[in-house]
């Protein structure tokens, strides 16, 4: 006989009262969707002050609180202090503003609580498979290529350069390692090469020495004269070339190199080129810049991201790998408690491959249903309005930025982002400086407008990458206007 006394009670984590807990989710959404529709109305951004910073201080909760009194918690000190970004005059760095379909989407997900890591028989990795290909079919790349939906761009960057080191080192990289190189690996990318993309070298074991840098011209694309001349000086030095990265709009100025010469190149020299089009990819969809990014489709791996300029809620990127066998080349690997796609039905008896063999992650959550609903919500044909809409705004807000004598554009206009700064006759390029730095942080502790800042040949510069679908035109005039108002301000009190 078991002994009855082993198990003293059914402790579970579900609600012991399911009707107060619909009846709290129903108030979430109305709150949620109350300060949505609103959201014209509010800040644009808000300081945190110190007593609610301090209250996510202090130990671990021991004793139940009630979901009621969380969510209050909640109202009080999490949600009033978001970055900001689902608002219309929100334009720093490059972040997308989300949409109310896709934050239910993220909900559906969290109920079903699938794993979209291995598994083969059910549906969320049929949704992944269809957004997968949707995202093929949207930016032309061939049928045949592979992919995976990964975390955001960072993710993307280091899986395509892995598959890249691994499908070009001449050896067997997996079993032996980088130790084992006869010749020192280099890639290439152009100085405005984002960060993420130095991290994965790190990460791969290339050392960011083996990153080269290469010049850019003054639309700050990669100069691909010093390109040539870097690889065949490596080559001559006993190095093994073996990747170029290619911008499809970078961070800084949203400038895109040119991609049909850099497929060229790498298709001429053997070399994997590797497309970073984080948010620049989606110009692919915009009728009046397609012609842009020409050539794109020819990259041996593409990264890009959803969470910005397609406008979906954090986090979602992809990486498409031109050739699948490349990519399951790097990421396969099955162990007997994986082992999967013998037939023979069950969850792990399909015939179809495991998302765990295209990346470094096992467990996953459902991304693709935030994509695959909001496809479905707007169609594609509204996406391609909205990137060229944006656009098309970029190059009003350069408009306005030309024709005010205290403003001046700091980089061409490309795609959804322009760099400029205030100026103003009797200040140093110091004082210069300083001024517009301090008038990123008076817009936004107004609660005006978020634009960012960086540095452009040597000089602090406002930025503004428009990736929002809320932002109107009224938005961009009254930014000049405040950009004007405030730089004249802080300049009379030097
Ligand atoms: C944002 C960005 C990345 C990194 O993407 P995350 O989604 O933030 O990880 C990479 N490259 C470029 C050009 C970017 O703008």
């Amino acid at each position: 006989m078991v002994n009855d006394n082993a198990l003293p009670s059914d402790l579970t984590l579900d609600p012991d009262d399911w009707e107060s807990m619909r009846a709290l989710g129903h108030r979430m959404i109305d709150d949620a969707f109350d300060s949505m529709a609103a959201i014209h109305e509010s800040p644009a951004w808000r300081r945190m002050p110190d007593e609610a910073k301090a209250h996510f201080t202090g130990p671990v909760p021991l004793d139940p609180q009630s979901p009621d009194e969380i969510y209050e918690e909640f109202k009080e000190y999490v949600l009033p202090y978001p970055v900001g970004n689902t608002h219309p005059r929100f334009w720093g760095w490059v972040i997308g503003a989300g949409t109310p379909l896709g934050a239910l989407a993220e909900f559906l997900a969290g109920a079903m609580n699938t794993n979209t890591g291995g598994l083969d028989n059910h549906s969320a990795n049929h949704v992944e498979r269809q957004v997968i290909d949707w995202i093929r079919q949207m930016l032309a790349f061939p049928t045949t290529a592979s992919g995976v939906l990964t975390s955001g761009c960072s993710a993307a960057n280091l899986i395509g350069l892995a598959v890249a080191r691994n499908a070009r080192a001449g050896f067997d990289i997996r079993r032996a390692g980088l130790q084992a190189a006869p010749h020192r690996l280099t890639l290439y990318a152009s100085q405005e090469v984002h960060s993420s993309v130095q991290k994965a070298v790190e990460l791969l074991g290339l050392g960011s020495e083996a990153l080269r840098l290469i010049p850019v011209n003054a639309r700050f694309e990669i100069d691909l004269r010093a390109l040539q001349a870097a690889i065949a000086h490596d080559r001559a030095d006993g190095y093994r070339p073996f990747c170029v990265i290619g911008a499809a709009g970078t961070t800084n100025t949203g400038s895109i190199d040119d991609l049909t010469s850099l497929a060229d190149i790498c298709q001429a020299d053997d070399l994997w080129l590797h497309v970073d089009g984080a948010f620049g990819a989606w110009a692919a969809l915009a009728p009046g810049a397609a012609h842009r990014v020409e050539g794109m489709a020819r990259a041996d791996s593409l990264a890009l991201d959803l969470h910005k300029w397609m406008y979906m809620p954090y986090e979602i990127g992809c990486v498409l790998i031109q050739r699948e066998q490349d990519h399951r080349n790097a990421f396969s690997l099955t162990p007997d408690y994986l082992s999967h796609g013998a037939g023979g039905g069950g969850l792990a008896g399909g015939d179809l491959p495991w998302f765990s063999d295209y990346s470094f992650q096992l467990s996953r959550g459902f991304r693709a249903l935030k994509a695959w609903m909001s496809l479905k919500e707007h169609g594609v044909a509204r996406y391609a309005q909205l990137i060229q809409q944006n656009i098309a705004q970029a190059d009003y807000l350069g408009r306005l930025v030309e024709r005010a004598p205290e403003l001046e554009l700091m980089a061409p206009v490309s795609l959804c982002i322009v760099c400029f700064r205030y100026v103003q006759s009797g200040l140093g390029d110091a004082q210069l400086d300083a001024v517009n730095k301090r008038i990123e942080v008076e817009l936004q502790e107004r609660g005006i407008a978020v634009p960012s800042t960086s540095t452009i040949h040597g000089r602090c510069i406002l930025r503004a990458a428009i990736t929002n679908h809320r932002t109107r035109r009224s938005d961009l005039e009254a930014f000049v206007s405040e950009v004007v108002r405030i730089g004249d301000e802080l300049a009379a009190s030097l």
